[in-house]
């Protein structure tokens, strides 16, 4: 990066300004950096749909599930199979302690994973009853969810409700409502599908689901215990882990608003579920 920033400093000097639609800094900057990282463009290109990398026990393909997310990470907007995408990736890579070569390879993926999960709700502990509420019906996916599976932690709940009045107030988002923080019984976007889960109820869902693996249904100590993950319907079939679901799933302007949006409310995403937000304040 001693390069860019020299070869920026020498050209902001010797330029005078024009009137260009573009900024000279930005044009030097696509410039220096398409020399420095056609390698990484070309790597990157391919291991978007085909780096070979394991979570929660399983086999993955690529990383084009998580654009946004790394787009969000690394603050950018740029397409994967830019320089500027790589230049980026090389500057959030020196600030990891990696080798900044601008490669989105398997090391800095999961450097950039374990950035995520380090995001999310660190206290696991399960919500005491006195800390939840059930929550009306009009809230959820399936606004027949039976009351006992209707309870969430009542900070989260008052946080969820102020995402929801302002994801109505998106005009590009279209939302049917009914109130300026109720979503109208025919939608379906940023509705519940499912919060609080006791720990007696997730063992019946493994019993029903004995392959969803580890990436699925935690084991041991789910956030859902503790009332504060939301999972939110986003798209697709609600919550099915197939790549072609999640596919379907993280082109939604639902689930783009989120990744943009939900940190103001307090929500951080689970990378890997699309559906799952965590409230961690
Ligand atoms: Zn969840």
């Amino acid at each position: 990066m001693g390069v860019i920033v020299t070869a920026l400093a020498v050209a902001v000097s010797a330029q005078s300004p024009r009137p260009t639609k573009k900024s000279p800094v930005t044009r030097t900057s696509s410039i220096t950096s398409t020399a420095a990282f056609g390698t990484a463009v070309t790597a990157n290109t391919t291991y978007r749909n085909d780096l070979t990398w394991t979570f929660g026990g399983k086999q993955q393909r690529g990383w084009y599930l998580y654009d946004l997310l790394i787009g969000k990470t690394l603050n950018t907007d740029d397409d994967p199979g830019t320089s500027d995408f790589a230049a980026s990736i090389a500057t959030w890579q020196k600030r990891r302690g990696l080798a900044a070569d601008g490669i989105l390879n398997e090391d800095a993926l999961m450097s950039m994973v374990s950035q995520w999960q380090g995001n999310r709700l660190k206290n696991r502990a399960p919500a005491t009853p006195d800390q939840l509420l059930t929550a009306p019906p009009a809230d959820f996916y399936d606004s027949s969810r039976a009351e006992e599976l209707r309870q969430v932690e009542r900070r989260t709940y008052t946080a969820y409700k102020e995402l929801i009045a302002a994801a109505i107030a998106d005009p590009t988002l279209k939302l049917a409502h009914t109130a300026p923080d109720q979503l109208a019984p025919g939608e379906t976007y940023f509705k519940i599908v499912s919060a609080f889960r006791s720990r007696e109820y997730q063992d019946e869902l493994r019993r029903k689901s004995p392959n969803a693996g580890s990436a699925g249904l935690a084991v041991n100590n789910s956030p859902h215990f503790t009332g504060r993950a939301l999972d939110l319907y986003v798209g697709g079939s609600p919550v099915d882990t197939k790549d072609a679901n999640r596919a379907i799933q993280v082109k939604t302007p639902v689930y783009r608003w989120l990744v943009n949006n939900a940190e103001r409310f307090g929500f951080r995403p689970y990378f890997y579920e699309p559906w799952h937000w965590e409230y961690v304040k």
